[in-house]
């Protein structure tokens, strides 16, 4: 009844009475700004954190508001967005209930405009209670699957929907291209191919039915730009990124997701070449606005205009970082904890240091995506949202992005699949862990919190156990840290009645700076636990829980089998059992190299000049890139088999397409899936060109014995590079092919 009356109260008021036509919207969004205040127009830009209007502040665990706070923020503070969670998730319900609360109070103001509210929902909805919980977006590019990436999406937003929230902090965009990086997990890993298809497919599903319809949410881009590439590999530190390296890796993946129509960005809270990003009116103004043609919103990250005084030391006063940053292009700053950003505005704007066109651009842009999320005819929690949380066939979403996941490295001997029929011995400190199997933004930023997962949620223990009934004993205990998961002796003994091990090592979940690591080599114990098993002389499984790869050359010899699992969210304990005993024929394809050691850090697309290990003139070996397992790697208890490549044409003349055609033929006895990718290598070019560069995938089915003719078309804009002027060409020359283990040559001519 309450909820009815709103709605015909918010009807019956013209200032809501934004009318669905996009251009008498923006009609009203200029009679908005026309008559704000410069306080309401500062307060649409300033985004606060949920710990400031809760009670408790960041120790409040129900999600209820402190009302004065609350009002504090809204009517004094007039801000326009809130973000964030407390200390964990919170059920739809509660959730739902914070969003009235909050549109209450907005309806209080004078002008109504309703609050726009955030969250990070970074692999499924992360901070409600029971949500769906899916792969990381690592192990989603290693299903090369963007077809389960869409259905992943798609519940994300309907979780978060149903939750009253419509601004989605996703997709992470950043390459994956540094393991030390503790993001490392939220990218889609090395290559810029698989990030810039990803991420335009992730960007689509979330916006594609409308923003105003409950199936849907505003997708944030993050993090503009360079990230993830910085030298130390900690997080927030500096990156050095060559404008050429910038435009070939890290930039197309964003240019993609601004043409599928990105809603929102945030920035990176790093610094490029010096210049903190968040003050940097080049890539904000220049690349981002005018070169991407980005019309949607700027966001800051966590705390980033305060940073570019109290860390990045560029500008000497608080205030001079605000106007820095907002006149470099910032739309609007999750401050987040305080007011200080409206303060601070309020006065660079009276002493002339921010002109009131840029506060109004600003506020254009935050009333637009208000505007479009429907916010303005109905900002409540939407009834027909709210059946669609929980729905039983997510599972199934969850446990077919799992199977897909899963990339077997190793299988020596065919160890794998095991007989269900086998005495399984199941240890390490993964065995018996949910977080370690979900990772970071998991019911708790960390992830670390297992009482907030869902009660049905299986260790991989749970689940193998449950698959083979009683012959299955399991060593440790809950507790990633727990010593009893590295007790030696005791691991030893009950290895003696065992066929095989299954020794699940890998990461406990962190996120972002609390996950910086000094070393990608595994923990001391663990690889001690994994040379214990080994000298048992029992044929091992080694089972890698992890968001990023981490060193396992010194112990691989001695593993039969190396499954590795990823964080692959809720399903990742059921579909890593169904590997181990040939339930799901695995098909996940490594989407980065996957390094021997810090010696060894070279790239697929390395340069030729890499490949040359060089030891005096033509004592030479071609052997540079050597991981311990390739990007792309992936083993299938079936074989696959390809036919030579067959080309539309030899001569690729200007515009035009070129169709490459190649059978593939599952040879072995058993039916599985296969991601055919296509790579492509210019032999000659104006700047040293890749060895190889992935251009196309596509993931297929096959039945043992079945065959399947894959096609791709491609033109000379899949074949571009940045050249040294930083523009993307194609150069005539000749092009080499590579699917599987069959090349062809082709010619282009412009
Ligand atoms: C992260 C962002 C995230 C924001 C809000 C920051 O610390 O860098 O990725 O969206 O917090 O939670």
């Amino acid at each position: 009844m309450r909820r009815a009356s709103a709605i015909l109260s918010i009807f019956l008021l013209p200032i809501f009475a934004i009318a669905q036509k996009t251009d008498s919207s923006l009609l009203k969004i200029e009679a908005y700004i026309k008559q704000m205040t410069l306080e309401e127009k500062i307060g649409q830009m300033t985004q606060v954190t949920l710990a400031v209007v809760a009670q408790n502040g960041w120790g409040n665990t129900d999600g209820v508001l402190d009302t004065a706070a609350l009002s504090n923020a809204i009517q004094h503070y007039k801000v326009g967005s809130i973000l964030n969670t407390t200390a964990h998730g919170f059920s739809p319900e509660t959730w739902r209930h914070i969003q009235e609360q909050i549109q209450d109070e907005a309806r209080k103001t004078r002008l109504k405009i309703p609050v726009v509210y955030g969250l990070d929902a970074i692999h499924g909805q992360t901070y409600t209670l029971n949500s769906t919980l899916f792969p990381q977006n690592i192990a989603m590019a290693a299903t090369r699957n963007t077809e389960l990436a869409r259905a992943v999406t798609k519940i994300t937003a309907k979780e978060l929907r149903a939750s009253g929230v419509r601004w989605n902090f996703a997709p992470v965009l950043d390459c994956g291209r540094q393991p030390l990086w503790s993001r490392f997990p939220e990218t889609y890993g090395e290559d810029v191919y698989i990030g810039k298809t990803m991420g335009a497919t992730v960007i689509k599903a979330y916006q594609e039915d409308g923003l105003k319809n409950p199936t849907a949410v505003a997708a944030c881009m993050k993090h503009f730009l360079g990230y993830s590439a910085s030298r130390t590999g900690k997080d927030r530190t500096p990156s050095y990124i060559p404008e050429i390296e910038m435009r070939e890796y890290y930039l197309p993946q964003f240019r993609e997701a601004v043409k599928a129509g990105a809603a929102s960005v945030m920035i990176n809270s790093g610094e490029i070449n010096g210049v903190p990003v968040h003050a940097s009116k080049y890539m904000l103004n220049d690349v981002l606005r005018k070169e991407l043609g980005f019309q949607g919103l700027i966001v800051t990250d966590w705390e980033d205009i305060i940073r570019l005084h109290t860390r990045h030391l560029v500008a000497s006063t608080p205030r001079q970082a605000v106007a820095m940053a907002i006149n470099a292009g910032i739309d609007m700053s999750m401050v987040p904890g305080d007011f200080s950003f409206f303060d601070l505005l309020k006065e660079a704007v009276q002493k002339n240091e921010v002109p009131m066109s840029r506060i109004d651009d600003a506020v254009r842009r935050i009333l637009t995506l208000k505007v479009r999320l429907g916010l303005f005819d109905y900002p409540y929690p939407e009834p027909d949202a709210f059946s669609n949380f929980g729905l039983p066939e997510y599972q199934f979403v969850a446990l077919n992005a799992a199977h897909e996941a899963m990339t077997l490295l190793k299988n020596q001997d065919n160890t794998l699949p095991l007989g269900k029929e086998k005495r399984i011995l199941v240890a390490g400190p993964a065995a018996q862990s949910i977080s370690a199997l979900n990772g970071d933004w998991s019911y708790t930023w960390q992830g670390k919190e297992e009482q907030w997962y869902p009660t049905d949620s299986k260790t991989i223990a749970q689940a193998i156990t449950e698959k083979l009934g009683g012959h299955v004993t399991v060593v440790g205990a809950k507790g990633f840290d727990n010593p009893e998961n590295y007790d030696i002796d005791k691991l030893r003994s009950a290895a003696s009645n065992a066929d095989a091990i299954v020794l699940c090592l890998g990461e406990n979940a962190y996120a972002e700076s609390p996950g910086n690591t000094t070393e990608l080599a595994l923990p001391e114990n663990q690889i001690a636990l994994a040379r214990a098993v080994a000298a048992t002389g029992k044929p091992v499984i080694l089972v890698l829980t992890e968001g990023r790869p981490r060193f396992i050359t010194s112990i691989e010899p001695q593993m039969k089998g190396i499954l590795m699992a990823y964080w692959s969210g809720k399903k990742t304990a059921e579909a890593i059992a169904d590997v181990l005993f040939g339930d799901y024929n695995p098909d996940g394809r490594l989407p980065f190299s996957y390094p021997r050691s810090m010696g060894e850090m070279v790239l697929y697309d390395r340069k030729h000049t890499e490949d040359v290990r060089e030891i005096f003139n033509s004592d030479m070996t071609w052997d540079g890139y050597k991981p311990l397992f390739p990007f792309g790697w992936g083993l299938s208890y079936t074989s696959f088999e390809f036919d030579d490549i067959d080309l539309s044409t030899r001569i690729l003349h200007g515009a035009a397409k070129l169709t490459v055609s190649i059978n593939v033929r599952n040879a072995g006895n058993r039916d599985g899936k296969i991601a055919v990718e296509l790579y492509s290598h210019q032999q000659y070019a104006s700047i040293s060109p890749s060895m190889q560069r992935l251009r196309a995938f596509k993931k297929i089915s096959l039945k043992a014995g079945e065959s399947q003719t894959v096609t791709f078309v491609i033109d000379r804009n899949d074949l571009a590079f940045v050249n040294t002027q930083m523009k993307t060409v194609t150069e005539p020359g000749n092009f080499d092919v590579m699917i599987g283990d069959k090349k062809a040559t082709f010619a282009y001519q412009p």
